[in-house]
């Protein structure tokens, strides 16, 4: 090993570690310096040269308009990454919403087959199955990063696959994160529970029916048709996700007052879903690519909006005629006891949701008590200061 061929094994962190094997190779004159941990393309160079394995073209249904590039952009993430995972061979294309179907379609499409795979809020279908909102999120549940401890490492993702598998011969993968969203736009003033009376909002999920007990008329609309209901007058109001993409949707446009927080998403995942039969048929290599595509997904998008949303929300205040609020403590109080009786009715009626709901409120409880400790004063104190 001559000293240049050293420094480069050095660079990369490997010296300490070399094995006896790797010695052995560098004194038989071996040229290749070997990566701590097997880089992404050289997996892909595994596939590319391993001629049993097929080609295989997927198309992602997304609930998405192009328009919105970092909540699409979770999609492509995915897309882009097990294409170049697989050196093309498995290659996936992200569609925007309504390319193949509708926004609000995308787990249909995937329970029937009609796509492989689709990139969507799974809270989009707690008409079809209350225990979906679990997968993005839970009125006054989970933030981003207690969601994601919540699914990855206490078990809520194993309780998720399990049962979209029964239900809808689906698996889904988290893949995306908006962070804590804003309350949204509105059109009247909300200052107490009772001005959200006769109100009508688009809001989906189970944030939706919290409104609906609170008296407001809520509507779920997909994302290309808001700012013209907004700005019409069919609704008073619309919640979206945050600055950036807020911004970019133009409701500040057609907007008396921003408040917040978004209780009602305070950490909401957006999902891969794949049927069932398709999955199944993949080699193995591929679904692992999956998985760490739609990791990287869910972590990529998480980034993007945290730093994002910063310069969005100062442009915004610069250019807008819009007023922040918070939401008031008796809109927060009368909304989190409203959420709470909600999960509770829920679990009465649905064997489903109450067995995911105790274990899901067992972690929060716990996380939510440690994140109150320490990450809460140290944020609390540097609101304070500055
Ligand atoms: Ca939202």
């Amino acid at each position: 090993m001559d000293r240049r061929e050293f420094l480069n094994l050095a660079g990369k962190g490997v010296v300490a570690g070399a094995t006896a094997m790797g010695m052995a190779a560098c004194a038989s004159g071996s040229p290749a310096a070997p990566e701590a941990a097997p880089a992404a393309e050289e997996l892909a160079e595994e596939v590319q040269q391993d001629s049993g394995l097929p080609e295989i073209s997927w198309e992602v249904a997304t609930s998405w308009p192009l328009s919105l590039d970092t909540i699409f952009g979770g999609a492509e993430t995915f897309a882009q990454r097990v294409s170049a995972m697989t050196g093309g061979k498995f290659n996936i294309v992200a569609r925007a919403a309504g390319e193949l179907v509708g926004g609000l379609e995308v787990l249909n499409a995937v329970e029937e087959g009609s796509v492989n795979v689709g990139h969507t809020a799974s809270y989009y279908y707690v008409g079809k199955a209350n225990s979906t909102a679990f997968g993005t999120a839970i009125p006054f549940g989970l933030t981003a990063r207690q969601q994601n401890a919540w699914l990855y490492e206490g078990g809520g993702l194993e309780l998720m696959q399990e049962f979209y598998k029964e239900r809808f011969g689906v698996i889904q993968f988290p893949a995306g994160n908006t962070g804590a969203q804003m309350g949204g736009w509105f059109n009247k003033e909300i200052n107490s529970a009772k001005d959200l009376e006769g109100l009508k909002m688009r809001i989906p999920g189970l944030g939706g029916r919290v409104m609906d007990k609170l008296g407001a008329t809520v509507q779920v609309l997909p994302g290309g048709e808001i700012f013209q209901a907004l700005q019409t007058g069919a609704i008073d109001a619309t919640e979206w996700v945050g600055p950036y993409d807020d911004l970019t949707m133009g409701f500040h446009k057609v907007s008396k007052f921003y408040y917040y927080p978004g209780w009602w998403e305070p950490g909401p995942s957006l999902e891969v879903q794949i049927n069932l039969n398709a999955w199944n048929e993949l080699p193995e290599v591929y679904q692992e690519i999956v998985k760490t595509a739609a990791y990287e997904a869910n972590m990529t998008m998480l980034a993007r909006y945290d730093a994002k949303n910063v310069p969005a929300l100062a442009t915004i205040l610069e250019e807008a005629d819009v007023e922040m609020r918070p939401f008031s403590d008796d809109v927060m109080n009368a909304s989190k006891e409203a959420s709470d009786a909600l999960l509770d009715e829920i679990a009465q009626e649905d064997t489903d949701f109450n067995s995911i709901l105790k274990e899901w409120r067992s972690f929060k409880d716990g996380i939510q008590a440690w994140h109150g400790l320490n990450e809460a004063r140290y944020l609390e104190y540097l609101g304070g200061i500055s």
